[in-house]
């Protein structure tokens, strides 16, 4: 089957919306391309809670990757034929049951921008066109040359100059400003728009790469003051490994980055056992004005904007892979993007919340919020929690008593868990949390599920008479990250 042409994508999201009008919504952006064409993302979302998290994922940004828009129209496909019909998403060796779609469908709204750069692919497609064609169609004043690189138009570090050019005719001119695009400013629209959205994965390829913050030099998580902000740092930053220059993070997002990606990268792996490598995307090449950093930056730029998890996700092994291969990468590209939802979603807080009340689930955000998330050993947990997603998801629809007592069980943690700092674990607490891992690991002994419980319950024995952030200290302590 030949790849979608931007007419045909644009028919899919209509049709989707139409087929499905239940959980799809045709979202219109405000600004049509540059050669006029309208754009559209889907929303795909059952139930409208003012608490849900929202995931943005983009592709088409370059034109010439052909197979990304069509991997992200089978996913909303698969995600909706999955919902109405009850049946599980296969992908080769992955699969995620229909419990888990439906939990990302009611708990998540997800949003997808299928083809962000209609031009371009119009252009690669069409018989007088270049099958290579990488920017918009931009008219560029006093020069034959067209376009600009939209994946360095976004703004971050714009005018540094960092792997981009001010040449019209290069494939990375950057443009004369920083979303001075159409097709990059509907892009920071659904940011602005959709404030909910806490992940970004912008789709490209190639090179099977999951790429994370930042793209403009190392990463560092102990000096503040070396930041993208910081004109003290102008003209220094670019050169990787020089050890001049690097950029600050704060150490829980650079974890987080790590662990969400690494699910990401073991879900694709399980499709067909091509392991993408996980990295800053400095590491590729030093770049400034993309998407993912631009997406992270937001709210460091602007406290009052959402912290939004961004990546490029560079899919396969060739622009335009031949159909039986391209196939195999929207499948892996499915995979990856359901597990990043999962990394999204607050997986407790799902299976529990119309058991808990307001107050138990308020403090467990906090706990997940200001001791899980900013603990090492913690965000371990979390990481093995979204890894396992899945199997417990269908664990706890198939067994109600498993599932009632892990919510006794929550509730009768919880002033442990909402208060990190006072109460602590009593040996009888520890102990009913033991009975439940044992529960859970019946029949699984075997499994990387199972293995998990073990640890679980090995680790279980250093918090009586200690609070659980104590506990979280101690474990780290003893067991320091790899
Ligand atoms: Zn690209």
């Amino acid at each position: 089957m030949p790849y979608l042409s931007t007419a045909a994508i644009q028919g899919a999201v209509q049709h989707l919306a139409g087929a499905y009008p239940a959980l799809v919504q045709s979202v219109p952006l405000p600004e049509p391309s540059v050669e006029g064409r309208a754009i559209h993302a889907l929303k795909i979302a059952n139930g409208s809670d003012p608490d849900r998290r929202g995931v943005l994922f983009l592709g088409g940004v370059h034109a010439r990757e052909l197979v990304n828009p069509d991997a992200l129209i089978t996913l909303a496909t698969r995600i909706c034929q999955s919902y109405n019909g009850n049946s599980d998403i296969v992908l080769g060796g992955k699969t995620y049951p229909a419990s888990t779609v439906k939990l990302i469908v009611d708990s998540l709204d997800v949003f997808i921008l299928p083809l962000v750069n209609p031009d371009g692919r119009t252009h690669v497609q069409a018989p007088s066109g270049y099958p290579w064609w990488r920017k918009n169609r931009r008219v560029n004043a006093g020069s034959s040359c067209l376009g600009v690189d939209l994946n360095r138009n976004f703004d971050f570090l714009h005018a540094s100059g960092i792997g981009t050019s001010a040449d019209f005719c290069s494939d990375l001119f950057k443009g004369p400003g920083a979303f001075s695009e159409p097709e990059t400013r509907n892009v920071r629209w659904m940011l602005d728009n959709f404030p909910n959205i806490r992940g970004m994965i912008d789709v490209h390829s190639y090179s099977e790469l999951v790429l994370h913050p930042w793209g403009d030099d190392d990463t560092q998580t102990t000096d503040p003051v070396q930041n993208f902000q910081n004109p003290a740092f102008d003209g220094l930053r670019g050169n990787p490994g020089d050890g001049v220059y690097r950029e600050f993070m704060v150490p829980e997002d650079r974890d987080w980055f790590v662990n969400a990606g690494n699910a990401l990268r073991d879900a694709i792996a399980g499709v067909r056992g091509h392991s993408y490598t996980v990295e800053p995307a400095v590491l590729l090449y030093p770049t400034s004005g993309t998407s993912k950093d631009y997406s992270y930056a937001r709210h460091i730029v602007d406290t009052g904007k959402a912290k939004v998890f961004g990546y490029t996700l560079e899919t396969g092994q060739e622009f335009q892979p031949p159909d039986a291969e391209a196939a195999q990468i929207i499948d892996e590209v499915c995979a990856g993007l359901l597990q990043f939802c999962l990394s999204l979603l607050c997986l407790v807080e799902s299976v529990a919340a119309d058991a808990l009340t307001d107050v138990e689930l308020d403090g467990l955000r906090r706990f997940h919020d200001d001791v899980l998330a900013r603990s090492p050993v913690g965000q371990r947990y979390l990481a093995q929690l979204v890894r396992h997603a899945p199997e417990l998801l269908d664990g706890f629809a198939a067994d109600e008593a498993l599932r009632s007592s892990f919510v006794e069980l929550l509730r009768a943690a919880g002033p442990v868990l909402s208060d990190g700092e006072g109460e602590t674990v009593s040996k009888d607490l520890a102990g009913r949390a033991d009975e439940f891992l044992k529960d859970l690991g019946k029949g699984r002994g075997r499994s990387a599920l199972g293995r998990t419980i073990r640890q679980l319950r090995a680790d279980l024995k250093v918090f009586p008479e200690r609070t659980v952030r104590q506990g979280l200290e101690e474990l780290e302590r003893e067991r320091p990250a790899p």
